[in-house]
Protein backbone atom coordinates (compact mmCIF):
# COMPACT_ATOMS: atom_id res chain seq x y z
CA UNK A 1 0.00 0.00 0.00
CA UNK A 2 1.83 3.44 -0.78
CA UNK A 3 1.12 6.30 1.20
CA UNK A 4 1.29 9.71 0.22
CA UNK A 5 1.76 12.38 2.70
CA UNK A 6 1.38 15.96 1.94
CA UNK A 7 3.19 18.59 4.30
CA UNK A 8 6.12 17.38 6.30
CA UNK A 9 4.91 19.19 9.58
CA UNK A 10 4.22 17.55 13.22
CA UNK A 11 1.01 15.35 11.88
CA UNK A 12 2.78 14.50 8.51
CA UNK A 13 6.33 13.07 10.04
CA UNK A 14 3.79 11.64 12.62
CA UNK A 15 1.46 9.84 10.10
CA UNK A 16 5.22 8.90 8.31
CA UNK A 17 6.52 7.13 10.92
CA UNK A 18 3.02 5.13 12.02
CA UNK A 19 2.66 3.99 8.59
CA UNK A 20 6.19 3.04 8.00
CA UNK A 21 6.17 1.20 11.06
CA UNK A 22 2.73 -0.53 9.67
CA UNK A 23 4.53 -1.73 6.74
CA UNK A 24 3.41 1.45 4.08
CA UNK A 25 5.25 2.11 1.19
CA UNK A 26 5.30 6.03 2.50
CA UNK A 27 6.11 9.27 0.65
CA UNK A 28 6.21 12.75 1.72
CA UNK A 29 5.89 15.55 -0.20
CA UNK A 30 5.62 19.66 0.97
CA UNK A 31 5.53 22.24 -1.13
CA UNK A 32 7.76 24.40 1.33
CA UNK A 33 10.61 23.59 3.29
CA UNK A 34 10.81 20.72 5.42
CA UNK A 35 12.31 22.23 8.82
CA UNK A 36 15.67 20.56 9.43
CA UNK A 37 14.45 18.46 12.51
CA UNK A 38 11.51 16.76 10.75
CA UNK A 39 14.07 15.71 7.71
CA UNK A 40 16.51 14.01 10.36
CA UNK A 41 13.54 12.27 11.94
CA UNK A 42 12.67 10.90 7.96
CA UNK A 43 16.18 10.48 6.81
CA UNK A 44 16.91 7.95 10.13
CA UNK A 45 13.56 6.10 9.21
CA UNK A 46 14.82 5.89 5.86
CA UNK A 47 11.57 7.49 4.96
CA UNK A 48 11.61 8.98 1.37
CA UNK A 49 10.85 12.87 0.98
CA UNK A 50 10.81 15.53 -1.28
CA UNK A 51 10.52 19.68 -0.34
CA UNK A 52 10.13 22.64 -2.31
CA UNK A 53 7.71 20.81 -4.99
CA UNK A 54 5.09 18.56 -5.56
CA UNK A 55 6.21 15.53 -7.80
CA UNK A 56 2.97 14.20 -9.56
CA UNK A 57 4.50 11.17 -10.58
CA UNK A 58 5.20 10.28 -7.11
CA UNK A 59 1.81 11.48 -5.74
CA UNK A 60 -0.82 10.28 -8.12
CA UNK A 61 0.22 6.60 -7.91
CA UNK A 62 -1.13 6.75 -3.61
CA UNK A 63 -3.58 4.22 -2.82
CA UNK A 64 -3.92 6.68 0.23
CA UNK A 65 -3.25 10.54 0.75
CA UNK A 66 -3.18 11.82 4.07
CA UNK A 67 -3.26 15.89 3.56
CA UNK A 68 -2.04 18.28 6.44
CA UNK A 69 -4.26 20.63 8.08
CA UNK A 70 -2.68 23.23 6.48
CA UNK A 71 -3.28 22.69 3.25
CA UNK A 72 -7.01 23.61 1.50
CA UNK A 73 -9.11 21.92 -0.18
CA UNK A 74 -8.07 24.10 -3.40
CA UNK A 75 -5.22 23.42 -3.54
CA UNK A 76 -3.90 22.17 -7.35
CA UNK A 77 -2.90 18.91 -6.01
CA UNK A 78 -5.13 18.35 -4.00
CA UNK A 79 -7.85 18.68 -6.69
CA UNK A 80 -5.51 16.28 -9.01
CA UNK A 81 -5.91 13.35 -6.11
CA UNK A 82 -9.76 13.56 -5.41
CA UNK A 83 -10.47 13.33 -9.71
CA UNK A 84 -8.45 10.42 -9.80
CA UNK A 85 -10.36 9.05 -6.82
CA UNK A 86 -7.86 8.46 -4.39
CA UNK A 87 -9.05 8.76 -0.46
CA UNK A 88 -7.69 11.97 0.87
CA UNK A 89 -7.41 11.97 4.81
CA UNK A 90 -6.83 13.32 8.08
CA UNK A 91 -3.89 12.20 10.20
CA UNK A 92 -6.62 11.66 12.94
CA UNK A 93 -8.44 9.37 10.25
CA UNK A 94 -4.92 7.34 9.50
CA UNK A 95 -4.10 6.85 13.09
CA UNK A 96 -7.61 5.83 14.64
CA UNK A 97 -7.03 2.15 13.78
CA UNK A 98 -4.18 1.67 15.12
CA UNK A 99 -5.00 2.05 18.56
CA UNK A 100 -7.96 0.90 20.71
CA UNK A 101 -7.49 3.38 23.09
CA UNK A 102 -10.82 5.79 24.14
CA UNK A 103 -10.78 8.75 22.66
CA UNK A 104 -11.97 11.75 23.70
CA UNK A 105 -12.41 14.53 20.72
CA UNK A 106 -12.42 18.53 21.16
CA UNK A 107 -13.63 20.79 18.97
CA UNK A 108 -15.22 24.40 18.32
CA UNK A 109 -14.09 28.23 17.53
CA UNK A 110 -12.79 29.22 21.10
CA UNK A 111 -11.54 26.74 24.03
CA UNK A 112 -10.37 23.70 22.35
CA UNK A 113 -6.91 24.29 23.78
CA UNK A 114 -8.01 24.97 27.05
CA UNK A 115 -11.17 22.45 27.41
CA UNK A 116 -8.35 19.81 26.31
CA UNK A 117 -4.99 20.94 28.88
CA UNK A 118 -7.82 20.46 31.62
CA UNK A 119 -9.63 17.44 30.08
CA UNK A 120 -5.86 15.84 30.02
CA UNK A 121 -5.30 17.09 33.84
CA UNK A 122 -8.41 16.04 35.18
CA UNK A 123 -7.36 12.84 33.60
CA UNK A 124 -3.63 12.40 34.15
CA UNK A 125 -4.27 13.85 38.06
CA UNK A 126 -6.61 10.45 38.55
CA UNK A 127 -3.64 8.37 37.31
CA UNK A 128 -4.91 7.44 34.09
CA UNK A 129 -2.44 6.14 31.31
CA UNK A 130 -3.46 9.10 29.33
CA UNK A 131 -2.45 10.76 25.83
CA UNK A 132 -2.35 14.14 24.75
CA UNK A 133 -2.56 15.11 20.87
CA UNK A 134 -4.03 16.42 17.97
CA UNK A 135 -3.83 20.39 17.68
CA UNK A 136 -1.36 20.24 20.78
CA UNK A 137 2.45 18.94 20.91
CA UNK A 138 2.96 16.00 19.44
CA UNK A 139 0.72 14.34 16.59
CA UNK A 140 -1.58 11.64 17.35
CA UNK A 141 -0.25 9.56 15.18
CA UNK A 142 2.97 9.95 16.41
CA UNK A 143 2.02 8.80 19.38
CA UNK A 144 0.39 5.86 18.50
CA UNK A 145 3.18 4.82 17.03
CA UNK A 146 5.65 5.00 19.90
CA UNK A 147 3.30 5.10 22.92
CA UNK A 148 0.73 2.70 24.67
CA UNK A 149 -2.02 5.07 25.90
CA UNK A 150 -5.43 3.71 26.79
CA UNK A 151 -7.24 7.27 26.32
CA UNK A 152 -6.21 10.27 24.21
CA UNK A 153 -7.36 13.47 24.99
CA UNK A 154 -7.39 15.48 20.98
CA UNK A 155 -7.92 18.51 20.08
CA UNK A 156 -9.47 18.74 16.88
CA UNK A 157 -9.39 21.40 14.00
CA UNK A 158 -12.66 21.35 11.55
CA UNK A 159 -9.52 21.08 9.12
CA UNK A 160 -9.01 17.89 10.43
CA UNK A 161 -12.46 16.84 10.87
CA UNK A 162 -12.99 17.37 7.05
CA UNK A 163 -10.67 14.78 6.30
CA UNK A 164 -12.55 12.04 8.31
CA UNK A 165 -14.50 9.00 6.90
CA UNK A 166 -15.14 6.32 9.96
CA UNK A 167 -13.24 8.58 13.12
CA UNK A 168 -14.83 8.69 16.24
CA UNK A 169 -14.17 9.66 19.90
CA UNK A 170 -16.23 8.03 22.29
CA UNK A 171 -16.43 11.15 24.11
CA UNK A 172 -16.91 14.27 21.79
CA UNK A 173 -16.89 17.83 23.15
CA UNK A 174 -17.84 21.53 20.80
CA UNK A 175 -16.75 24.09 23.30
CA UNK A 176 -19.16 26.73 20.93
CA UNK A 177 -19.14 27.53 16.95
CA UNK A 178 -18.41 31.54 15.86
CA UNK A 179 -17.44 32.78 12.48
CA UNK A 180 -14.19 31.64 11.93
CA UNK A 181 -11.91 30.86 9.23
CA UNK A 182 -14.29 31.36 6.55
CA UNK A 183 -11.67 31.28 3.70
CA UNK A 184 -11.57 27.48 3.90
CA UNK A 185 -15.32 27.14 3.87
CA UNK A 186 -16.60 28.95 0.64
CA UNK A 187 -17.46 32.62 3.05
CA UNK A 188 -20.01 30.04 4.17
CA UNK A 189 -20.78 29.96 7.85
CA UNK A 190 -22.77 26.79 7.12
CA UNK A 191 -20.42 24.87 5.65
CA UNK A 192 -17.88 25.65 8.86
CA UNK A 193 -20.94 24.92 11.32
CA UNK A 194 -21.18 21.32 9.25
CA UNK A 195 -17.61 20.86 9.92
CA UNK A 196 -17.59 21.43 13.29
CA UNK A 197 -20.21 18.60 13.58
CA UNK A 198 -18.17 16.74 11.66
CA UNK A 199 -16.96 14.92 15.06
CA UNK A 200 -20.03 13.49 15.83
CA UNK A 201 -21.10 11.48 12.39
CA UNK A 202 -19.58 8.41 13.48
CA UNK A 203 -21.07 7.94 16.92
CA UNK A 204 -23.09 5.98 18.30
CA UNK A 205 -25.69 5.45 20.81
CA UNK A 206 -22.94 4.23 23.51
CA UNK A 207 -21.11 7.61 22.70
CA UNK A 208 -21.34 11.14 23.76
CA UNK A 209 -21.47 14.49 22.63
CA UNK A 210 -21.05 17.52 25.32
CA UNK A 211 -22.19 20.79 24.00
CA UNK A 212 -22.69 24.25 24.68
CA UNK A 213 -26.75 24.61 25.05
CA UNK A 214 -26.08 28.24 24.88
CA UNK A 215 -25.06 28.66 21.67
CA UNK A 216 -26.97 29.49 18.83
CA UNK A 217 -24.78 27.49 15.58
CA UNK A 218 -25.26 24.27 17.96
CA UNK A 219 -28.48 24.99 19.09
CA UNK A 220 -30.16 25.49 15.57
CA UNK A 221 -27.91 22.78 14.24
CA UNK A 222 -29.04 20.15 16.75
CA UNK A 223 -33.02 20.93 15.97
CA UNK A 224 -32.49 20.26 12.51
CA UNK A 225 -30.77 16.95 12.61
CA UNK A 226 -30.18 13.61 14.38
CA UNK A 227 -27.41 12.46 16.76
CA UNK A 228 -26.79 8.79 17.72
CA UNK A 229 -24.47 9.71 20.73
CA UNK A 230 -26.07 10.33 24.13
CA UNK A 231 -26.17 14.44 24.65
CA UNK A 232 -24.78 16.29 27.52
CA UNK A 233 -25.36 20.07 27.44
CA UNK A 234 -23.76 22.56 29.63
CA UNK A 235 -25.05 26.26 30.42
CA UNK A 236 -24.37 29.23 31.93
CA UNK A 237 -28.23 29.95 32.23
CA UNK A 238 -30.55 26.78 32.16
CA UNK A 239 -30.49 23.47 33.70
CA UNK A 240 -30.82 20.20 32.97
CA UNK A 241 -31.90 16.68 34.30
CA UNK A 242 -29.00 15.17 32.94
CA UNK A 243 -25.69 17.93 31.99
CA UNK A 244 -23.68 20.75 33.65
CA UNK A 245 -25.12 23.85 34.68
CA UNK A 246 -24.56 27.29 37.42
CA UNK A 247 -26.42 27.12 40.44
CA UNK A 248 -26.13 30.55 42.90
CA UNK A 249 -22.83 30.21 42.06
CA UNK A 250 -22.43 26.35 42.07
CA UNK A 251 -21.45 24.25 39.27
CA UNK A 252 -23.46 21.06 38.91
CA UNK A 253 -23.02 18.37 36.83
CA UNK A 254 -25.77 15.59 36.33
CA UNK A 255 -24.46 12.46 34.89
CA UNK A 256 -25.92 8.81 34.87
CA UNK A 257 -27.16 9.25 37.90
CA UNK A 258 -24.45 11.00 39.40
CA UNK A 259 -24.17 14.60 41.06
CA UNK A 260 -21.05 16.82 41.14
CA UNK A 261 -21.23 20.55 42.99
CA UNK A 262 -18.37 23.00 43.19
CA UNK A 263 -18.11 26.66 44.58
CA UNK A 264 -17.47 27.87 41.06
CA UNK A 265 -14.95 30.38 43.22
CA UNK A 266 -12.65 27.61 43.72
CA UNK A 267 -12.12 26.59 40.19
CA UNK A 268 -8.76 28.02 39.38
CA UNK A 269 -9.58 29.39 35.49
CA UNK A 270 -11.09 33.01 35.66
CA UNK A 271 -13.73 34.20 33.02
CA UNK A 272 -17.33 32.68 32.21
CA UNK A 273 -16.24 31.15 29.37
CA UNK A 274 -13.52 29.08 31.31
CA UNK A 275 -16.60 27.94 33.55
CA UNK A 276 -17.95 26.59 30.46
CA UNK A 277 -14.94 24.82 29.39
CA UNK A 278 -14.41 23.78 33.30
CA UNK A 279 -18.27 21.93 32.67
CA UNK A 280 -16.81 20.48 29.86
CA UNK A 281 -13.91 19.02 31.26
CA UNK A 282 -15.72 17.62 34.24
CA UNK A 283 -18.55 15.86 32.40
CA UNK A 284 -15.61 14.24 30.80
CA UNK A 285 -14.05 13.17 33.87
CA UNK A 286 -17.51 12.00 35.80
CA UNK A 287 -17.96 9.70 32.77
CA UNK A 288 -14.49 8.55 33.14
CA UNK A 289 -15.37 7.94 36.43
CA UNK A 290 -12.49 10.02 38.09
CA UNK A 291 -13.59 10.31 41.78
CA UNK A 292 -15.09 13.79 43.11
CA UNK A 293 -12.12 14.77 45.50
CA UNK A 294 -9.51 14.36 42.77
CA UNK A 295 -11.53 16.30 40.23
CA UNK A 296 -12.22 19.07 43.10
CA UNK A 297 -8.54 19.09 43.52
CA UNK A 298 -7.66 19.55 39.99
CA UNK A 299 -10.13 22.40 38.74
CA UNK A 300 -8.36 24.13 41.45
CA UNK A 301 -4.83 23.75 40.69
CA UNK A 302 -5.20 24.17 37.12
CA UNK A 303 -3.72 27.56 35.99
CA UNK A 304 -4.49 27.87 32.73
CA UNK A 305 -2.83 27.77 28.95
CA UNK A 306 -0.16 30.64 28.36
CA UNK A 307 -1.69 32.92 26.18
CA UNK A 308 -4.53 32.85 27.10
CA UNK A 309 -5.85 35.41 29.69
CA UNK A 310 -2.70 34.97 31.14
CA UNK A 311 -1.79 36.93 34.46
CA UNK A 312 1.98 38.03 33.32
CA UNK A 313 2.73 40.11 36.89
CA UNK A 314 0.99 43.59 38.87
CA UNK A 315 3.41 46.22 38.92
CA UNK A 316 2.56 49.29 40.83
CA UNK A 317 -0.91 47.54 41.65
CA UNK A 318 -1.42 47.50 37.83
CA UNK A 319 -2.71 43.71 36.22
CA UNK A 320 -1.25 43.21 32.86
CA UNK A 321 -2.88 40.36 31.40
CA UNK A 322 -1.59 38.23 27.94
CA UNK A 323 -4.72 37.28 26.12
CA UNK A 324 -2.62 37.16 23.04
CA UNK A 325 -4.59 34.08 21.76
CA UNK A 326 -7.25 36.07 21.33
CA UNK A 327 -7.43 35.92 17.71
CA UNK A 328 -11.38 36.75 16.90
CA UNK A 329 -14.37 38.99 18.34
CA UNK A 330 -15.64 36.02 20.40
CA UNK A 331 -12.50 35.20 22.63
CA UNK A 332 -11.84 38.99 23.32
CA UNK A 333 -15.86 39.16 24.11
CA UNK A 334 -15.17 36.84 27.44
CA UNK A 335 -11.83 38.90 27.86
CA UNK A 336 -13.32 41.88 28.33
CA UNK A 337 -16.05 40.22 30.04
CA UNK A 338 -13.85 38.81 32.89
CA UNK A 339 -12.52 42.36 33.57
CA UNK A 340 -13.46 43.49 36.81
CA UNK A 341 -11.49 47.03 37.14
CA UNK A 342 -11.55 49.67 34.47
CA UNK A 343 -9.07 48.51 31.38
CA UNK A 344 -6.75 49.84 29.13
CA UNK A 345 -7.14 47.65 26.24
CA UNK A 346 -4.40 46.59 23.42
CA UNK A 347 -6.43 45.42 20.28
CA UNK A 348 -5.62 45.21 16.76
CA UNK A 349 -3.78 43.19 14.16
CA UNK A 350 -5.36 41.35 10.86
CA UNK A 351 -8.81 41.22 11.11
CA UNK A 352 -11.12 38.15 9.42
CA UNK A 353 -14.09 40.01 8.90
CA UNK A 354 -14.92 41.39 12.72
CA UNK A 355 -17.87 42.90 13.63
CA UNK A 356 -16.94 45.24 16.61
CA UNK A 357 -20.37 45.85 17.43
CA UNK A 358 -20.51 42.79 19.44
CA UNK A 359 -17.93 44.23 21.82
CA UNK A 360 -19.92 47.67 22.16
CA UNK A 361 -21.52 47.63 25.55
CA UNK A 362 -18.53 45.56 27.37
CA UNK A 363 -16.23 48.38 25.65
CA UNK A 364 -18.51 51.32 27.16
CA UNK A 365 -18.57 49.71 30.56
CA UNK A 366 -14.86 48.76 31.59
CA UNK A 367 -12.27 50.15 28.90
CA UNK A 368 -10.84 53.72 29.43
CA UNK A 369 -8.65 53.90 27.04
CA UNK A 370 -7.40 51.93 23.78
CA UNK A 371 -4.23 50.62 22.24
CA UNK A 372 -4.30 50.13 18.43
CA UNK A 373 -1.51 47.67 17.82
CA UNK A 374 -2.18 47.13 14.29
CA UNK A 375 -0.91 48.18 10.72
CA UNK A 376 -4.27 48.89 9.95
CA UNK A 377 -6.37 50.40 12.62
CA UNK A 378 -9.04 52.41 10.68
CA UNK A 379 -12.31 49.71 11.19
CA UNK A 380 -11.11 50.24 15.27
CA UNK A 381 -10.90 54.02 15.49
CA UNK A 382 -14.25 54.54 13.62
CA UNK A 383 -15.77 52.42 15.90
CA UNK A 384 -14.68 52.73 19.14
CA UNK A 385 -13.45 56.74 18.90
CA UNK A 386 -16.68 58.40 20.16
CA UNK A 387 -16.93 55.32 22.83
CA UNK A 388 -13.34 55.81 24.87
CA UNK A 389 -11.81 59.08 25.70
CA UNK A 390 -8.28 58.07 24.68
CA UNK A 391 -7.22 56.06 21.30
CA UNK A 392 -3.77 55.62 21.07
CA UNK A 393 -2.08 54.20 17.65
CA UNK A 394 1.15 52.50 18.02
CA UNK A 395 3.79 50.36 16.06
CA UNK A 396 5.30 48.24 18.10
CA UNK A 397 4.88 46.02 21.52
CA UNK A 398 6.82 47.83 23.68
CA UNK A 399 5.63 51.44 22.42
CA UNK A 400 1.63 49.95 23.26
CA UNK A 401 3.23 48.52 26.66
CA UNK A 402 4.72 51.50 28.02
CA UNK A 403 1.72 53.65 26.35
CA UNK A 404 -0.22 51.66 28.41
CA UNK A 405 1.19 52.35 31.83
CA UNK A 406 1.25 55.85 31.23
CA UNK A 407 -2.41 55.46 30.97
CA UNK A 408 -3.22 53.36 33.67
CA UNK A 409 -3.50 53.92 37.61
CA UNK A 410 -3.53 51.97 41.12
CA UNK A 411 -5.71 49.16 40.39
CA UNK A 412 -6.64 49.12 36.50
CA UNK A 413 -6.06 46.48 34.21
CA UNK A 414 -3.34 46.32 31.33
CA UNK A 415 -5.04 44.16 28.66
CA UNK A 416 -3.67 42.47 25.19
CA UNK A 417 -6.85 40.86 23.60
CA UNK A 418 -6.26 41.58 19.89
CA UNK A 419 -9.59 39.95 18.60
CA UNK A 420 -7.39 39.63 15.29
CA UNK A 421 -4.57 37.62 13.86
CA UNK A 422 -1.05 38.47 14.22
CA UNK A 423 0.88 38.48 10.87
CA UNK A 424 0.90 42.35 10.45
CA UNK A 425 3.33 42.87 12.80
CA UNK A 426 4.36 39.59 14.39
CA UNK A 427 5.25 35.78 13.58
CA UNK A 428 2.75 33.99 15.60
CA UNK A 429 0.24 34.78 18.16
CA UNK A 430 3.14 33.24 20.44
CA UNK A 431 5.63 35.48 19.51
CA UNK A 432 2.96 38.81 20.34
CA UNK A 433 2.17 37.16 23.25
CA UNK A 434 6.00 36.57 24.74
CA UNK A 435 6.66 40.37 23.42
CA UNK A 436 4.18 41.75 25.66
CA UNK A 437 5.55 39.82 27.99
CA UNK A 438 9.25 40.56 27.51
CA UNK A 439 7.85 44.34 27.34
CA UNK A 440 5.92 44.23 30.97
CA UNK A 441 9.30 43.17 32.15
CA UNK A 442 11.05 45.48 31.25
CA UNK A 443 8.98 48.43 32.87
P1 LIG B 1 -8.63 27.46 20.70
O1 LIG B 1 -7.67 26.33 20.89
O2 LIG B 1 -10.00 26.97 20.28
O3 LIG B 1 -8.14 28.60 19.89
P2 LIG B 1 -7.93 28.51 23.33
O4 LIG B 1 -8.20 27.72 24.55
O5 LIG B 1 -6.55 28.57 22.81
O6 LIG B 1 -8.92 28.02 22.19
O7 LIG B 1 -8.47 30.00 23.58
C1 LIG B 1 -8.47 30.94 22.50
C2 LIG B 1 -9.01 32.27 22.99
O8 LIG B 1 -10.39 32.14 23.32
C3 LIG B 1 -8.35 32.81 24.26
O9 LIG B 1 -8.33 34.21 24.14
C4 LIG B 1 -9.28 32.36 25.37
O10 LIG B 1 -9.22 33.20 26.50
C5 LIG B 1 -10.65 32.42 24.68
N1 LIG B 1 -11.55 31.36 25.14
C6 LIG B 1 -11.25 30.23 25.83
N2 LIG B 1 -12.35 29.49 26.06
C7 LIG B 1 -13.38 30.14 25.47
C8 LIG B 1 -14.78 29.89 25.36
N3 LIG B 1 -15.34 28.79 25.88
N4 LIG B 1 -15.53 30.79 24.69
C9 LIG B 1 -14.98 31.90 24.15
N5 LIG B 1 -13.68 32.22 24.25
C10 LIG B 1 -12.87 31.35 24.89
Amino acid sequence: MRLVILGGGESGVGTAILGKKNGYDVFVSDSNKIKENYKQVLINNGINWEEEQHTESLILNADVVMKSPGIPDKALIIKKLVEKGISVISEIEFAAPFTSATIIGITGSNGKTTTTMLTYHLLKSAGLNVGLGGNIGKSFAWEVADKKYDSYVLELSSFQLDGIINFKPHIAIITNISPDHLDRYEYNYENYINAKFRITMNQSEDDYLIYDADDEAIKQWLQTHTVKAKLIPFSLTKTFTEGAYIKDNTMEIKIRGEEFTMDTDHIALEGKHNIKNAMAATSVAKLMQIRKATIRESLSNFQGVEHRLEKVSKIQNVQYINDSKATNVNATFFALDSMNSPTVWIVGGVDKGNDYNELMSLVREKVKAIICLGIDNKKIINIFGNVVDIMIEVNNMSEAVQMAQRLTEKGDTVLLSPACASFDLFESYEDRGNQFKAAVKNL
